[in-house]
């Protein structure tokens, strides 16, 4: 029989594992193997921190997505958001799903054909993009989404030199009743702003109509919003058929499914609360199908989900470089994951559980970063066994915008690894080095110290 461990006595309130003003107790079970494979080894091999991704999770979470919205309304087309996580492995096996690139930026289009997707399968989104983009993916004949007027207008001024037709639609925002509004982005509909443009590209005969897009949001727990949202583009829709007798390609929702991640401040577990694809797919196929569209002109219905897709099929593991007891008596870990690669810790309360056997004993913990920052912390309060220095622990649901906007600050980046469908560990992103990051720079001669030139006295 093993040795139980030691621990010394604390005393401390009671706490009874009664959901709390802060929500349920953090069920922290054990997790000692990913996918079959030992944490402990993943990290010998591979370093620690490290970033874990299963090909499988990501392949079944995409067909779910996908039946449940194919079993819904005819003609569905998801088009992966490459700011979600644009490492060529994850994006590939997206595009080997069917799914087409959505992006919103030069370096991501690029991005995009560097991976090898074909053009016509790229939705170019966003405010930012300039007129040597726009003249490159009118003459690939990607799919742009005019984000302003003024982008509408310099479009209509470069279609006379593009080798084709730009191909476009346009990008709508609208009250769906969820607030703040993302007003920012695209053409209103309510004040009209929307038709205003419609009106200008199918006066101007210089650019071909192809769609209506929406995105309303990011982590919206109402899948009624999307209900709304389908229902007012249909309306543009048949608006534009009857005064143009124009048909509409396609209707693209966007994103902004929510993941199984709780947010800060829910008392109860994303999991257990946060709507499905077939919540969303319910909503938007019902509001399509309902609306005046005539059958034989239903548009194609495309999706631009992130988030929801691919949070669940990623963990990072961590090593515990320290305990120590803060002035309130709470006890504070420090693992060497930072938020500066977990930047959805500013908004999410991310499950954590080790990775080894551990006592009866838990208590509330602060799990701080390895950042000599105040703010380098991964969660203010979860409910934790005793966890040991060069202990493991797992962090859950990290696959959405970690490793985009990550940044690399203080400490480099880890590696990623990749669990494929045969559970081979394959790397798919190397680990920073210090000759990366040396790499970018230049160093004026003057600037060049040489033994001589520093002097202590
Ligand atoms: C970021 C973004 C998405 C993906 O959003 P999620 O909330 O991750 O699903 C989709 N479309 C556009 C235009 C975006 O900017």
């Amino acid at each position: 029989m093993e040795k139980k461990q030691y621990e010394r006595p604390h005393i401390i309130k009671l706490n009874t594992g009664m959901p709390a003003k802060f929500g349920m107790m953090n069920d922290s079970f054990l997790m000692t193997h990913i996918e079959g494979i030992p944490v402990k080894d993943l990290i010998n091999e591979h370093g620690s921190p490290l970033f874990v991704i299963s090909e499988q999770v990501i392949r079944n979470t995409f067909r779910k997505a996908y039946k449940a919205f194919n079993t819904r309304y005819p003609k569905v087309q998801f088009a992966w958001s490459y700011k979600t996580n644009y490492l060529t492995a994850v994006s590939n096996i997206f595009h080997q799903e069917g799914a087409w690139a959505e992006v919103v930026s030069g370096f991501e289009y690029d991005k995009a054909i560097a991976n090898g997707i074909d053009p016509k399968k790229i939705i170019f989104n966003g405010p930012g993009k300039s007129e040597e983009e726009l003249i490159t993916a009118a003459n690939n004949g990607s799919l742009i989404h005019i984000d302003h007027p003024d982008e509408l207008y310099q479009l209509i001024n470069l279609a006379e030199a593009t080798l084709q037709k730009p191909k476009v639609a346009i990008r709508v925002n609208m009250d769906t009743g969820i607030y703040p509004m993302w007003d920012r982005f695209g053409f209103n509909y309510e004040n009209g702003q929307a038709w205003d443009a419609l009106n200008k590209i199918m006066n101007s005969g210089k650019l071909e109509l192809m769609g209506l897009h929406t995105h309303i949001g990011t982590f919206i727990m109402s899948a009624n919003a999307y209900g709304i949202a389908a229902a007012k583009l249909a309306e543009l829709t048949v608006g534009l058929y009857t005064k143009y007798n124009h048909t509409i390609k396609y209707l693209d929702l966007g994103g902004g499914f929510a993941s199984k991640n709780t947010l800060k401040g829910s008392y109860l577990p994303g999991s257990d609360t946060n709507p499905g694809f077939d919540d969303y797919a319910e909503a938007i196929s019902t509001a399509l199908l309902n609306s005046p569209i005539k059958p034989e002109n239903l548009p194609i219905l495309v999706l631009e989900t992130g988030r929801a897709l691919i949070d669940d099929a990623a963990w990072l593991i961590s090593s515990v470089i320290g305990n120590k007891r803060l002035p309130s008596g709470r006890r504070a870990t420090i693992i060497d994951a930072g938020v500066n690669i977990l930047f959805t810790s500013f908004w999410y309360q991310h499950q954590i559980t080790p990775a080894q056997g551990h006592s009866q004993y838990r208590e509330d913990t602060s799990l701080y970063g390895p950042l000599c920052m105040n703010i380098d912390c991964i969660r203010e309060s979860v409910n934790l066994p005793q966890l040991n220095k060069g202990d493991k622990l797992v962090i859950h649901n990290v696959g959405a915008y970690n490793i985009t906007q990550w940044m690399q600050f203080i400490t480099l980046r880890p590696r990623v690894v990749l669990i494929d469908k045969d559970s081979q560990i394959r790397i798919i992103r190397e680990r920073e080095k210090l000759d990366n990051i040396q790499m970018q720079e230049q160093v004026p001669e003057s600037l060049i110290l040489h033994s001589d030139s520093v002097v202590f006295p």
